[in-house]
């Protein structure tokens, strides 16, 4: 039962069938283009053409290439992708507005800030950094479920004058388990009540040991509202993103991942896609989630209109033919009609976790289109 046709397995993994026919029969498996194979033989041929399996997540299957890994030259210094996390109301939007609101320059041309779900601001020495504007627990696990790990490090807000709480330690244990580099901003030090000192002492018990401390996680002291010590913040950021040497090759065609989408009434469906690699262009075809489309236009986070994005440049799209959701990822294919192809598979795989108790496993995939 678990068996795919050559054809099918070609077409899914982006090969010529006849190249396939061949492998196998170097294997000792001489079959047609048209004859099933099973999962093993299957596996072993996607593994021999150095492509993966990839899971995007457990209920979730695509086979993606593995022989398109950049080679090392063709890497260039991107900037760093960082998300707030932190118990409600220790001040993770407050953050990110002082941040977002120190680095907005008047006078900018077209310089209206909007917010399209990710923005970068500018160090002193022109480097940048990316932040998803998006706090919280719940959009990083749900984007790290599908797949999109696309947060470098984790700033970790806790309010001095409240101290460790459930969602704090939830978001430790995140990103712990994301094995993503923290920081920690000890927030609302203005206050009287603040003692710092106690949050370090709390963060030990997570085995969070911060440089205060004697560890080597970076502590900084901050208050959003009086805008105190953003700059060490952010220095802290560049820091420990120097010590990742985080690169990306700009020159191919774009990947990137969906961090917030909506349906537009003028303008259709908007995606604020992070580009993670190559660079995203106006004109090209893409495939979002199970959607498709052809990038009309991209709009930056000041609202400027833009024609291309490189390794971690948030943009929103305009073009698609439906709505992705946020964790989906982007991908630029030759043609609108290999667009449409991959969409409507993923739109297969979508109708059948939908119509299907059991989640779709690898196996039930190939068993699925013999
Ligand atoms: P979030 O739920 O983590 O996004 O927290 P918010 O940014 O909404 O902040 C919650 C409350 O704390 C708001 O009333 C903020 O004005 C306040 N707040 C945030 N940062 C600071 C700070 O540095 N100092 C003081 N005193 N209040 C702050
Ligand atoms: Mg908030």
């Amino acid at each position: 039962p678990e068996a795919i046709t050559v054809q099918e397995l070609a077409k899914r993994m982006g090969e010529r069938g006849a190249d396939l026919v061949k492998s196998l029969f170097k294997m000792g498996t001489p079959v047609t283009i048209n004859e099933t194979i099973d999962q093993d033989t299957a596996e072993l041929l996607i593994e021999e053409f150095g492509h993966r399996i990839n899971r995007v997540s457990e209920s979730d299957v695509d086979i993606q290439s593995e022989t398109d890994v950049d080679a090392a030259e063709t890497l260039k210094p991107r900037p760093p992708v960082v998300t707030i996390m932190g118990h409600v109301d220790h001040g993770k939007t407050s953050l990110l507005d002082a941040i977002r609101g120190g680095n907005v320059q008047s006078g900018e041309a077209g310089g209206i800030t909007q917010h399209i779900g990710a923005y970068q601001v500018a160090l002193k020495d022109k480097s940048k950094i990316t932040f998803l504007d998006t706090p919280g627990h719940e959009a990083f696990t749900d984007m790290r479920m599908r797949g999109a790990n696309v947060t470098d490090i984790v700033v970790l807000v806790v309010a001095a004058d409240d101290g460790l709480k459930p969602q704090t330690i939830e978001a430790i244990n995140h990103t712990k388990a994301a094995g993503v580099p923290m920081i920690v901003a000890i927030n609302k030090i203005d206050k009287p009540e603040a003692k710092p000192q106690k949050v370090r002492e709390e963060l030990l018990q997570h085995e969070i040991v911060v440089e205060q401390m004697g560890g080597d996680v970076q502590d900084v002291e901050v208050s959003a509202l009086k805008k105190t010590n953003l700059d060490s913040l952010l220095e802290a950021i560049a820091l420990q993103a120097e010590i990742l040497e985080l690169k990306a090759n700009p020159d191919r065609p774009a990947e990137g991942a969906v961090v917030e989408a909506k349906l537009d009434k003028g303008r259709g469906p908007l995606a604020t896609v992070l580009v993670q690699r190559g660079t995203l262009r106006v004109g090209d075809v893409i495939v979002v989630g199970a959607a498709s489309g052809k990038v009309r236009a991209m709009i930056d986070d000041h609202g400027r209109q833009v024609k291309e994005a490189g390794p971690s440049v948030p943009v929103e799209v305009l073009g698609l033919g439906a709505v992705p959701s946020a964790g989906d990822q982007l991908t630029v294919v030759e043609n609108e009609a290999r667009a449409r192809e991959v969409a409507t598979y993923r739109q297969g795989v979508l109708d059948k976790k939908r119509t299907t108790a059991a989640p779709v496993s690898l196996e039930n995939m190939f068993a699925n289109r013999a």
